[in-house]
C-alpha cells in the first residue's frame, strides 16, 4: 500500500507522520505557480527577495519576489503573531523563506496571498548599505550595480525575455531540419575584422621575441601563430553548410572597434545560419521569417514582462511587436535606398553623415527608410562591393554584390547577411584585391574547389534583436555583464 504522504505542498498538519513528510517539511513553490493557485486554506512555502515593505503597528506587507514572474507575491504578517523585533531583519533585499497559509486576495486582480505563520530570514540585507532601497533607480546607475540590478523589475524582465528568445531561435531552426553548429572562439585567421580583433596570447608582453626585422615572433606563442577572438562563425559556419545542409551558430563574438555607441558591445552574441542551395530570396525569407518569429514567441511567451516594459519605457513597444509581425518586410536595392536618401535631403532633410552612392549607409540613414519613409522593416539589397566583405557574391553589373542587410525600427542594421560567392576564381580574384591573406583561409577556399555549390546566410545580433524585442534604448542593459571600451567590471 502507498504510504499516506502529502501531495505536494498540502498541509501536513494532517496527521501525516511517515518519514518523508517529516523531513522535507513543506516544498518549496515558486511565485510564479502559487500566484496562479486558487486552493486557498492550504499551507505553502516561498522563498525570495523582500522587495518592498510597508504596514502600520497591527500588520505588515511584503512583497516577496523569487525571480520566476515579475510580479512579487505579498505576505502578509500579523504583528500579534510576529514581534516587531522578529520582523527587525525582514527589510529590501533581505531573502525569506516564508511558511503561510494560502488565501484569496481582498485586493484587486484576484491573487493569491500568504498569510505568514513562519518567517526565516536566510539572508540579512543592511537598509544602510543595501543599494537598491528605492524605486526608479536610473538605468546608468544600475549599470554600476550590475551584480545587483537583475532583482530588478526591470532587468528582471530583460533577462527572462533573454532566455526565452534564446529557446526561440534554436526552436526556430531546430524545427527546420537546421543543425546547431559550434564554431571556434579562437581564430588564426583575420580576414574579416583586420584591425579590431582581440588577441589572445599567452606570451609575458614585456618579453617579447622579436624577429631581425623587429616584428613580434609568435613562434613561441602557445598556438605557434598569432591569434585571435573571432568576429564572426560564419567562414567555419559555410564548412558546416557544405557538408550538413543547413546549420546555424549561437555563440559569443568579440569586436575590439571602439565604437561607444548604444548599439555595439565588444563581447555579444550572434545567431548565424548558413545554408546550402539557398539563392538570395531565400536568405531574405528565411531572415524575415526567423525574426517573426522570434517576436511571436517573446508576444506568447513574455506577456507580462513585455507589458511591464511597454508600460515603464517604450509606450509604443507592444504595437511596434505586433506591426513587425503583420507586415511584409520591404526588399530594396541599395540603389534605390540611395535615391530616397538623396531625395529626402534635397527636401530639406539633415542627416549628419553625407549620402551618396557608394557611401556606407550611417544608422540614422537606414532608421529614415525603415521609420520615416516605409514604416516598416527594409531588406536593403545589392551594396556596392567595395563597402562589403569578399566573399560575398558578385552580381553581374561589376559593381555590386548580393549582400542583404535587414533594417529595424529604433535598431538600424539588426542583419547582416549575403548569397556567398561560390565561384573559386572570383572568391580568390576578390579576396588578392581587398588585401585578405588567403594562406589563413586555404581550408575555406577548398569548399570552393570540391563540391561547391550556391549557398547564403546572415547574421543576427542577439543584442539588437534583444533591443528591439525589450525596447531597450542602449545594448548595455539588454545583456546581463556588458562589455564596452573601458568597461569589464563584473
Ligand atoms: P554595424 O554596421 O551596425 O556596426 P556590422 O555591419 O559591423 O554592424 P556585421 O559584421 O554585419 O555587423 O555583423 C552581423 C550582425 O551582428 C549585425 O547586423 C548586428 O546585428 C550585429 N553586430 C555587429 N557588431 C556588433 C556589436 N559590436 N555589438 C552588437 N552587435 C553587433
Ligand atoms: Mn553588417
Amino acid at each position: 500500500m502507498a504510504p499516506p504522504h502529502r501531495e505536494r505542498s498540502e498541509p501536513f498538519e494532517n496527521g501525516c507522520i511517515c518519514i518523508i513528510c517529516v523531513m522535507v517539511k513543506i516544498l518549496r513553490d515558486k511565485i510564479i505557480d502559487v500566484l496562479k493557485r486558487e486552493d486557498y486554506g492550504v499551507t505553502v512555502n516561498v522563498k525570495g527577495w523582500v522587495r518592498t515593505r510597508r504596514g502600520n503597528k497591527n500588520i505588515c506587507f511584503i512583497a516577496l519576489n523569487d525571480g520566476s514572474t515579475i510580479k512579487s507575491v505579498q505576505i502578509v504578517a500579523d504583528l500579534e503573531k510576529f514581534s516587531e523585533e522578529s520582523l527587525r531583519k525582514v527589510t529590501t533585499g533581505a531573502c525569506l523563506s516564508v511558511n503561510g497559509i494560502l488565501v484569496e486576495s481582498p485586493g484587486q486582480g484576484q491573487q493569491a496571498e500568504i498569510h505568514a505563520t513562519e518567517i526565516d530570514v536566510l539572508g540579512e540585507a543592511d537598509p544602510a548599505t543595501y543599494p537598491l532601497q528605492k524605486k526608479g533607480h536610473s538605468l546608468e546607475y544600475l549599470r554600476e550595480i550590475a551584480h545587483l540590478r537583475p532583482r530588478t523589475n526591470t532587468f528582471g524582465a530583460v533577462f527572462r525575455i533573454r532566455h526565452h528568445m534564446s529557446m526561440a531561435i534554436h526552436t526556430f531552426f531546430h524545427e527546420r531540419g537546421f543543425f546547431y553548429f559550434h564554431t571556434p572562439l579562437i581564430t588564426a585567421s583575420d580576414c574579416e575584422g583586420a584591425g579590431q580583433m582581440f588577441q589572445v596570447t599567452t606570451k609575458n608582453l614585456y618579453n617579447l621575441k622579436m624577429d631581425e626585422k623587429g616584428s613580434i615572433d609568435f613562434s613561441d606563442d602557445f598556438f605557434g601563430k598569432q591569434a585571435s577572438l573571432t568576429v564572426s562563425g560564419q567562414l567555419e559556419g559555410e564548412l558546416g553548410a557544405m557538408s550538413l545542409g543547413a546549420i546555424y551558430t549561437f555563440g559569443p563574438t568579440f569586436r575590439a572597434e571602439n565604437s561607444n555607441t548604444p548599439r555595439h558591445l565588444a563581447e555579444f552574441w550572434m545567431i548565424e545560419p548558413e545554408v546550402a542551395f539557398n539563392e538570395i530570396e531565400e536568405n531574405m525569407q528565411l531572415a524575415e521569417d526567423f525574426i517573426k518569429y522570434c517576436v511571436k514567441w517573446a508576444l506568447d511567451h513574455c506577456q507580462d514582462d513585455l507589458e511591464f516594459l511597454n508600460d515603464m519605457y517604450d509606450k509604443e513597444l507592444l504595437q511596434r511587436l505586433n506591426s513587425v509581425i503583420a507586415g511584409e518586410f520591404v526588399r530594396l536595392p541599395y540603389t534605390k535606398g540611395i535615391e530616397i536618401l538623396e531625395k529626402a535631403v534635397a527636401d530639406g532633410h539633415q542627416f549628419e553623415f553625407p549620402i551618396f552612392w557608394g557611401a556606407d549607409l550611417a544608422a540614422e540613414h537606414e532608421r529614415y527608410l525603415v521609420e520615416e519613409h516605409f514604416k516598416k522593416p527594409v531588406i536593403l539589397t545589392d551594396y556596392p562591393k567595395e563597402i562589403k566583405s569578399f566573399y560575398m557574391k558578385q552580381n553581374d553589373d561589376g559593381k555590386t554584390v548580393r549582400a542583404m542587410d535587414v533594417l529595424f525600427p529604433k535598431i538600424g542594421e539588426i542583419i547582416g547577411g549575403s548569397q556567398r560567392e561560390e565561384s573559386y576564381e572570383k572568391l580568390k580574384q576578390r579576396a588578392d584585391e581587398m588585401g585578405v591573406p588567403t594562406k589563413d583561409i586555404w581550408w575555406y577556399l577548398d569548399t570552393r574547389k570540391f563540391g561547391t555549390a550556391p549557398h547564403s546566410g546572415f547574421g543576427l545580433g542577439f543584442e539588437r534583436l534583444m533591443l528591439f524585442v525589450t525596447g531597450m534604448a542602449n545594448i548595455r542593459d539588454v545583456i546581463p555583464f556588458p562589455r564596452t571600451p573601458r568597461n569589464c567590471e563584473f
